[in-house]
């Protein structure tokens, strides 16, 4: 019986999809996670910047799609905190590529405990992003971006309602 239940809990545990999100990139400010090479090549086509980030995320090498996906995010990253005016030390975040907002939601639920139908959230515990590939826009991943630099700068949390209008400002900011 006792085998049987940790048969049980084994397999939730390998079938968890931060577990299967096998690949992992870094750059300056994020670690990326995703679990194929096709849903790396969705989030980089579905990532759009503006003529200004783009300038920005071509100032580096860009050889393969992990490059150019870092590059992206790292200047996302770069026009948000900008837009917000805070420029924490040492800045750097988990970023974990699901395929679905039905991953996500499940993600959200294993924490939680509870049902939404997100299709992205930052966990302020794990200083981690999760995002639905088939959902993704820049103004998805600069609101959650956003939520991270907020978390990363504030020594004392500030209010939900407050973190939530910055990570908006951001959203709202991001492609001018
Ligand atoms: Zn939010």
């Amino acid at each position: 019986m006792s085998r049987i239940v940790l048969c049980i809990v084994l397999c939730s545990f390998l079938l968890s999809p931060c577990l299967l999100a096998a690949k992992e990139v870094k750059s300056r400010y994020v670690t990326l996670r995703y679990s194929s090479q096709e849903l790396l090549t969705d989030f980089n086509e579905e990532i759009e910047l503006g003529r200004n980030l783009k300038a920005n995320a071509r100032k580096t090498d860009i050889v393969t799609v992990e490059d150019e996906v870092l590059a992206k995010i790292d200047a996302i990253i770069e026009k948000a905190e900008t837009i917000l005016e805070m420029f924490p030390d040492q800045l750097h975040m988990k970023i974990v590529l699901l395929e679905k907002s039905a991953d996500v939601a499940k993600v959200f639920n294993e924490k939680y405990g509870k049902n939404a139908d997100h299709i992205a959230f930052y966990s302020l515990s794990e200083d981690t992003i999760y995002i639905s590939v088939n959902d993704a826009r820049l103004a998805v991943l600069a609101h959650e971006i956003g939520h991270a630099i907020v978390d990363h700068y504030f020594k004392v949390r500030p209010p939900y309602n407050v973190h939530e209008l910055m990570a908006q400002f951001v959203e709202k900011r991001i492609s001018d």
